[in-house]
């Protein structure tokens, strides 16, 4: 469960996110849309804690990423706790983000290993079992280079799962692919989307989220201006913004 609950952020003078709350069932998908600029990527990185907040809370099942509740203020905890509880909360990117050293295999076993302490032939033998739920257990040898940005995007997705987290989070996860490759991640992420894996989807695939979401989110200048059902927000949105928007992607 991810709560989200009275959020702003500024940079200096520029607030960038105003007043957002959330909540994020289990097993849910929310879809997150908005123009560029519009504060998208900025509250994804708030929820693991990559970004710090100024005001309001962020919460995994009731627990602060990167904060523990001592006497009644809230104080941060130290980066090794903040890693720690961050491996709750996966995260995938525009722009895959694998570590170029390690084969596709290493890069999904690399954190069961250093975070969680598993055995190197345990956390390998999970990472083979979710090569394949990608589709790439032909690949496990092979370094990202010798990948195509969908295969490096389906292994990153992997190397998300590899914590068994509570929830995913993609940004743009199809924005950096030539568009033949965009279907084969998509793939993924809609077989996740079935079997029930809490996921907040930052995308422009506007179809994609109308098939998978269980709800849309619209941000403007940092604001929630509509959400609700994809049919009533992606169909037949009440807000100007949300409309002007719409028209252009579509
Ligand atoms: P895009 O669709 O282009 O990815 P976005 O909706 O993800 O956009 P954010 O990346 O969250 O938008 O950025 C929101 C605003 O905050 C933008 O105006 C951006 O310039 C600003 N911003 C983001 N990161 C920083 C930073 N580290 N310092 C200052 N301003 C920032
Ligand atoms: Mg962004």
């Amino acid at each position: 469960l991810v709560e989200i609950r009275g959020v702003f952020k500024s940079y200096g003078a520029h607030e960038v996110l105003h007043d957002i709350s959330l909540t994020v069932e289990p097993g849910r998908v929310v879809a997150l849309l908005g123009r560029s600029g519009s504060g998208k990527s900025t509250l994804l990185r708030a929820i693991n804690h990559l970004e710090t907040i100024d005001r309001g809370e962020i919460t995994i099942d009731g627990e602060f990423i990167g904060y523990e509740i001592r006497g009644d203020r809230l104080h941060e905890l130290p980066e090794k706790k903040v890693l720690q509880r961050r491996t709750r909360v996966g995260m995938v990117f525009q722009n895959f983000n694998l570590f170029p050293h390690l084969t596709a295999l290493e890069n999904i076993a690399e954190a069961p290993i250093a975070l969680r302490r598993e055995g190197r032939e345990a956390a390998q033998e999970r990472a083979l079992r979710l090569l394949e739920r990608v589709g790439l257990s032909d690949r496990a040898g092979h370094y990202p280079r010798q990948l195509s940005g969908g295969q490096q995007q389906r292994v990153a997705i992997a190397r998300a799962l590899a914590l068994e987290p509570d929830v995913l989070l993609f940004d743009e996860p199809t924005s950096a692919l030539d568009p033949e490759l965009v279907g084969e991640v998509l793939d993924v992420i809609r077989d996740l989307a079935r079997s029930g894996t809490t996921l907040i989807i930052v995308t422009h695939e506007i179809g994609f989220a109308a098939e998978v979401a269980d709800h849309v989110v619209f941000l403007d200048h940092g604001r929630v201006v509509e959400e609700g059902q994809p049919r009533q927000v992606l169909r037949s949105p009440r807000h100007p913004r949300t409309q002007e928007f719409l028209d252009k992607v579509l």
